[in-house]
Parts: structure tokens; C-alpha cells; sequence
């Protein structure tokens, strides 16, 4: 697809397997104030500051997908809210919100800075965002997260509801750690009005452990889950990858985001970027583009349009992790954190 002049003129962005390209997902940092065993080794190398797009860059490359047909936004990382003036950065980006061009701008956060930033989130057009929680259990959550404070957490999700947000909570499944302990989970998250989501551990990145000791199919989660709740499937989407069920005992809704065990690359609508400007076009495939050359070469934005577009030109079909006894290797080599999860 080639566009010329105004990237506004060209139609919506469509990917060699015709589907439409409306969601991107900005890594804004690679840094994280916790140190989850699934997601990162604890002494980890962090890019260097210089390395990074400014927040300048980060919102005239956003508003050129934007302009592109991006509709939905979600700020990660590593943890967005530890980025230095993210808010500065949120605050622009809602010039979109108001135009009508973008229909959200959400956040994956750990929850760490929620009591710090929730009102000012609220308050600059941030209407739900997702909040990582893997246990209830305080002792498990240092173990899990390393240098997590379960307190802190526990307050900035209070924040964030008693700011009017909207909260999903999303916990990955890990065998022998939390497995048994998700159906208090789920009573709980329901309990407070927020939806929950599990998600299967994918093989991304070196950590100091054994993936194949972590990893639990959700199959296996949902056939357990199924003696203790009655479970019905729900048409309710928000997007994203995950599936739903509704639960009567509980009358709240359960997602499972399942890479591994049922591939749902067919309707990927997603590309994700990193904080040094490469796009990834799949969370499972190394393959990227580099924008942050047309971007600090360039202030023509249809030049740096016509990159994103070549980038889409390459998205694959789809992602082939596996989680192998075999082999040690991740199926990935760079970090969740890297491309933002
Ligand atoms: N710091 C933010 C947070 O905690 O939500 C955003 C970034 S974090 C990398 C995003 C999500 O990816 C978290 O829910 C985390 O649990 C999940 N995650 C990290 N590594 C993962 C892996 N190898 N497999 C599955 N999920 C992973």
C-alpha cells in the first residue's frame, strides 16, 4: 500500500491477510519498578535514556497512526507510569479523543504509581485501564513480582476506582504458584466490580528460571474452574485477543488470553512500538521496522507514513510460540517489557 501527501487521504490500514490495522500498543519505557520472575531476570540491562524517543517523538509518530486509522491506543512498558512526564504525553494524545479520531486511550500498568497518577488520568480522558495482578497474597506477590509492594498496589487500584476508572484485572497463570489460588481471584475482582482476565506465560526473554515449570494451559485452568463455577460463554469482546465467560455464582466476567493453547492471530488488528521507535508487527515474531530513522530524518509526516505502511505490508499471519521441553531457548528473545505485553 503506498499513500502520497496527507496520510489522512489514504484509507485505513490493511495487512496482506486483510485485516484492519486499529490498535497500537506504545511501550513508553523498557524500565519497571518490579522485577516479575516470568517477565524479566532481576538485574536486568536497561536501554540507555538517550536511546529513547522523546515524548515529542512518541506523539507525532502516535498521531501519525492515528491519522492512519489507529483507533485505540494502549500506553505499557516496562511501567508507563514510571516514565518521566508521561502524563504531558497522555494530555496531547487526548487532542485525538476530542477530534473523534481516536476512540481510547488506555494503560496496562502494575498499579505501583496508581495513587499518585489516577485522578490526572481520569481527569486527561483515560475511561478503563488494566491492572496487572498476579496474587492476593502478599508474601507470594514479593516472591513473584521480587520488589513489588502489595499495599501500594492495593491502594492505587482503590485510586483508580474511586477516580471513576474503569478496571480490568489481568493475572498470568503460573503452575505450582498461583494456580490454585485463582478462583479467590476471580471472587474478589467480580467482587469489586472489575472483570478479570488470565493470560497463558509466553516464552519471551531470558529470566533467571525455567519456563516450562511456570507455564499452565489455560485449558487445564478453565476444566478446574469449571468444577467451581458455572460458566457460560459471552460475546462480549473488547478488542483484544481475550475470550469471556460470563459466571453466575459470581454474575462477573472471566477472559482467558490463551497464545499458546488456542492461536487467535486471525484476528489480530494490533502492531506494537517500542520506545526507541521499532514496531514490531507481532508479539511473537522478530521481524521490525525502524521508525525512529524517518522520524529524526524526516518532518515530512507522509514520508513517515508510507514506513508504517511498508511495515504492515510485512505483518505475519501470525505468531508460532511454543513452550518446548527441549529447548531452553525463548521462542522470543527480546522481553515482554521490551514490546510492551
Ligand atoms: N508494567 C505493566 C504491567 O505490569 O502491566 C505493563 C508491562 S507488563 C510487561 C504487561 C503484562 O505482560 C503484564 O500483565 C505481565 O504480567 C505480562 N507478562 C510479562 N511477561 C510475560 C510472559 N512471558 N508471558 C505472559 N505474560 C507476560
Amino acid at each position: 500500500m503506498s499513500i502520497a501527501g496527507d496520510p489522512q487521504r489514504a484509507g485505513p490500514m490493511i495487512d496482506p491477510f486483510g485485516r484492519a490495522i486499529t490498535y497500537l500498543r506504545v511501550s513508553v519505557t523498557d524500565r519497571c519498578d518490579f522485577r516479575c520472575v516470568y517477565c524479566m531476570a532481576e538485574n536486568m540491562t536497561f536501554l540507555p535514556k538517550s536511546d529513547l524517543l522523546t515524548l515529542e517523538e512518541l506523539d507525532r509518530l502516535c498521531s501519525v497512526f492515528v491519522a492512519r486509522g489507529v483507533a485505540r491506543l494502549r500506553l505499557t512498558g516496562g511501567e508507563p507510569l514510571v516514565r518521566r512526564n508521561l502524563m504531558w504525553l497522555i494530555r496531547r494524545l487526548a487532542r485525538h479523543l476530542d477530534s473523534g479520531a481516536l476512540d481510547e486511550i488506555t494503560l496496562t500498568t502494575n498499579g505501583s504509581q496508581l495513587s499518585r497518577f489516577a485522578g490526572e488520568l481520569a481527569d486527561a480522558g483515560v475511561r478503563r485501564i488494566n491492572v496487572s495482578l498476579d496474587t492476593l497474597k502478599p508474601d507470594l506477590f514479593r516472591q513473584i513480582t521480587r520488589w513489588g509492594d502489595f499495599g501500594k498496589v492495593m491502594a492505587g487500584i482503590r485510586a483508580a476506582r474511586d477516580a471513576g476508572l474503569q478496571l480490568k484485572i489481568n493475572t498470568v497463570a503460573l503452575r505450582g504458584v498461583n494456580d490454585t489460588e485463582i478462583a479467590d481471584m476471580i471472587r474478589w475482582a467480580h467482587g469489586e466490580g472489575m472483570d478479570l482476565t488470565v493470560i497463558e506465560t509466553m516464552p519471551m526473554g531470558d529470566i533467571d528460571g525455567d519456563r516450562t515449570e511456570q507455564y499452565l494451559p489455560l485449558s487445564l485452568l478453565r476444566a478446574r474452574l469449571a468444577q467451581t463455577f458455572t460458566m457460560t460463554e459471552s460475546g462480549h469482546r473488547t478488542g483484544g485477543p481475550a475470550r469471556y465467560v460470563e459466571i453466575a455464582e459470581t454474575g462477573g466476567r472471566l477472559g482467558f488470553i490463551t497464545p499458546l493453547t488456542h492461536n487467535f492471530c486471525e484476528s489480530c488488528n494490533r502492531v506494537r512500538l517500542t520506545c526507541t521507535g521499532t514496531l514490531y508487527m507481532c508479539l511473537g515474531q522478530d521481524d521490525s521496522a525502524d521508525l525512529r530513522t524517518p522520524l529524526r530524518t524526516t518532518g515530512d509526516d507522509a514520508e513517515l507514513a508510507r514506513a508504517i505502511d511498508e511495515a504492515i505490508s510485512r505483518k505475519p499471519r501470525g505468531h508460532d510460540f511454543i513452550i518446548d521441553r527441549r529447548s531452553s531457548r525463548p521462542a522470543v528473545a527480546r522481553h515482554m517489557s521490551v514490546t510492551g505485553g
